[in-house]
């Protein structure tokens, strides 16, 4: 089995972790949060004391982490603690597949690093929230070229169902931001469409069964509920806790405008997806799961 060093294991890249420790792959971790490693070191996971020591004898490095700058911080070594970048200290011949969503120009200036060192790169963001992850049925949304992705398919099989070839390096991450655009703006649609219901007296299950079923219908209604109490395992339902955060969502709409502005391309509901979600983290609910715009639609709504 293959040796694999894993590095950032939060809501995602934990159980991402788990399921490859399922599937019988050596696997050393690290991460900047002690519980984020003990849960893996209870799973069976060996724990590295820096990513430098985790990578040592990895066949290959998955990193899972927030945003562009953690994941340029991480490998270049580009960040305002000075920090030493990873890529040297991995052997050459080493698959470095990098899951998190970040700027495709960034995921360009890292594969080019990783190149010139011997280590060949992919950008390989995913969709399927929390569920997605705990559950192994991941859609892997990758850039880079073919021998990579062929290395790396056994691996990305364990994680995740669905495994898209987008193009060369970025356009996974490309791929991901239109995506993740299309995700902010529904939630809002559907959150605000459940929000009218009931503020017009009907009950959100009932409104959502008919939207389920009608020309209403799409993921965020019908898989990640953003009405507390419709669904059971949501983040609504457990006070919009866990799930994706909606600052972690702001920094993809944040990606969405740049990836705009870069093809002087027209995004209007995402720009104004972007800017709801940054009222919202404003105020105050930048740690809760995305779904809680719902709070800030109701909190316009005269009772
Ligand atoms: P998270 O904040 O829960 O986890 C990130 C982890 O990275 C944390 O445990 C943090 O301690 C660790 N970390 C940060 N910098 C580090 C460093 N230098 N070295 C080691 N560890 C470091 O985030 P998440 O929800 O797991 O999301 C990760 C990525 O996946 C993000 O880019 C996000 O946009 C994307 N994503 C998230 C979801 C979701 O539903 N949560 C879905 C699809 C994609």
């Amino acid at each position: 089995m293959t040796q694999i060093a894993f590095i950032g294991l939060g809501n995602m890249g934990g159980p991402m972790a788990q399921n490859l420790l399922k599937a019988g792959h050596r696997l050393t971790v690290f991460d900047l949060s002690p519980a984020a490693i003990e849960t893996l070191a209870d799973a069976g996971a060996s724990v590295a004391t820096s990513a430098i020591d985790a990578v040592s004898h990895a066949d290959i490095v998955i990193s899972m982490l927030p945003a562009s700058r953690h994941v340029e911080g991480l490998y270049l070594g580009q960040n305002s603690s000075g920090e030493t970048g990873l890529l040297p200290h991995i052997r050459p011949g080493t698959l470095i597949i990098d899951c998190s969503t970040i700027a495709a120009q960034t995921a360009i200036t890292v594969s080019k690093a990783a190149a010139a060192l011997g280590l060949n790169m992919l950008d390989a963001p995913v969709s399927g929230g929390t569920a997605g992850a705990i559950a192994g049925t991941l859609t892997f949304i990758v850039g880079g070229d073919n021998t990579a992705l062929e290395r790396a398919r056994p691996v990305l099989s364990v994680m995740g169902k669905n495994i898209f070839h987008a193009g060369t390096h970025g356009a996974g991450q490309t791929a991901k931001i239109c995506n993740n655009m299309l995700l902010g703006i529904q939630m809002i649609g559907t959150a605000e469409a459940l929000a009218l219901g009931v503020a017009n007296g009907l009950d959100p299950q009932v409104l959502s069964e008919i939207m389920v079923k009608s020309s209403g219908r799409n993921w965020s209604l019908e898989l990640y509920n953003p009405y507390p109490g419709v669904m059971d395992n949501v983040p609504a339902s457990r006070g919009y806790s866990g799930g994706f955060g909606v600052d972690l969502m702001l920094k993809d709409l944040g990606l969405a405008t740049e990836t705009a502005l870069n093809a002087q391309a027209c995004i209007p509901l995402g720009e104004m997806a972007r800017n709801l979600y940054a009222l919202h983290s404003k105020a105050g609910a930048g740690s809760l799961d995305f779904s809680s715009i719902l709070q800030l639609l109701q909190s316009s709504t005269k009772d």
